[in-house]
């Protein structure tokens, strides 16, 4: 079991206190620590084994996906098992694309957690407006915490237009969705702007802190990857936002076997610790030098458990290009996949049997997972012979 957190010289925003079941968020209440389990949710007894040894670790919140309505069978399973052993446990669950589910989710769970984004992505005839009132409506009836979830990698494409400037865009679908919230009167929410740079991390929850002092903040760096850079570049935004009291919770987000998940605890907890003790590691602001390998930290939704193998070889295998200023991606599922690859160099998104492969946003093909190290590795030698070429002409 980690130590507690030591949180006494932070000196914290006033924001407004959210209730999730047991825990507080915001209001001056100690950080809440998240993680997620990356167990497939229909395998009920890994997912609970995952719950359980989370939150042995120090767990305030485990997030668990549900994506259809057998997942949600499981979830009953799941919270059923968990009363049987006396465990109160506080759940969210993270709602992709199917926001209906919430109905059946919100008896269960503690906390709901949508992304503006893919709200646009099924029932194209029903407002997005009317979506999130659906959400409201059952978070509120089950005094459920809502988190509106803004990710750079899933824009709502309503705000991105044409334009690239995600942080604008990203700022504008946290402020619409808490416009919606206040029209709705519910107050019981937080938000959260994520992305895979922690420089990105850091300007716009300060400027969303700024623009909205009351509203609980949930920070994390998403996709932050496999250790020890996925420490590092979550250390770094964090230090830079909880030292001047940004963050009422928080989730490090990285790539690891299931049985270390327990680690984002570990790690948050750490960091939280250091910046209440005044120690810091980070230089202030994350200067990208060098080879950056993000990866998701994988979920219910990898469809090949060989994605936490494939992203640790990919490092390995990409380690001779250290010096080369280029981004390599790999994502776990069709999800946050294709979105999430397309500001990378290279990216890989795995789906069942084949990993699809892109350079700079457009598609190369889908490749085996036997295939894809190799032909990984001729895309990554001709972007760097083209840039050599480039710099010589
Ligand atoms: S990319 Fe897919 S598998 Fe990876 S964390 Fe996101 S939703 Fe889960």
């Amino acid at each position: 079991m980690s130590k507690p957190q030591v949180q006494s010289a932070i000196e914290r925003r006033h924001t407004r206190a959210v209730r999730a079941g047991g825990v507080i968020i915001g209001g001056g209440a100690p950080i809440a620590v998240q993680s997620m389990c990356a167990t497939r949710t229909q395998d009920t007894e890994s997912t609970l084994k995952q719950i359980l040894l989370l939150k042995k670790h120090g767990a305030d919140i485990i997030r668990v996906a549900v994506d259809s309505k057998r997942d949600v069978e499981a979830l009953k399973e799941i919270r059923s098992r968990l009363d049987s052993l006396e465990q109160e446990v506080n759940l969210v669950v993270d709602l992709q694309e199917s926001y209906r589910l919430v109905e059946a989710v919100a008896p269960l769970v503690q906390k709901i957690r949508y992304n503006p984004g893919h709200l646009h992505h099924h029932e194209k005839s029903v407002a997005v407006a009317e979506k999130v009132s659906f959400i409201v409506r059952h978070a509120e009836r089950h005094g459920c915490a809502v988190r509106i979830g803004v990710n750079f990698g899933s824009l709502d494409p309503e705000k991105k237009g044409g334009t690239d400037d995600r942080l604008t865009a990203a700022l504008a679908s946290a402020d619409e969705h808490i416009a919606l919230m206040e029209g709705l009167e519910f107050e019981n929410f937080v938000v959260s702007l994520k992305s895979s740079d922690p420089n990105d991390v850091i300007d716009i929850n300060t400027l969303f802190a700024e623009r909205h002092p009351e509203v609980p903040v949930h920070l994390g760096v998403t996709e932050a990857g496999m250790l020890p850079m996925g420490e590092i570049k979550t250390r770094i935004a964090f230090e830079n936002l909880l030292a001047r009291g940004i963050g009422d919770t928080v989730r490090v987000s990285l790539t690891l076997p299931f049985a270390e998940k327990y680690e984002e605890i570990v790690i948050a907890k750490r960091i939280i610790a250091d910046v209440g003790n005044g120690r810091f590691r980070s230089v202030p602001r994350f200067i990208q030098e060098g080879l950056n390998i993000i990866s998701c930290p994988s979920c219910s939704r990898v469809e090949n458990e060989a994605f936490v193998e494939l992203a640790a070889k990919v490092k390995e295998m990409a380690s001779y290009a250290s010096g080369e200023n280029i981004t390599i991606a790999v994502m776990g599922c069709r999800v946050n996949g294709p979105g999430e690859t397309d500001d990378a160099d290279l990216g890989l998104w795995c789906a069942p049997r084949h990993v699809n492969l892109k350079r700079k946003g457009e598609l190369l093909g889908a490749f085996s997972y036997e295939e894809i190290l190799p032909k990984l590795r001729q895309e990554l030698d001709s972007l760097i012979s083209s840039r050599t070429e480039r710099q010589s002409a």
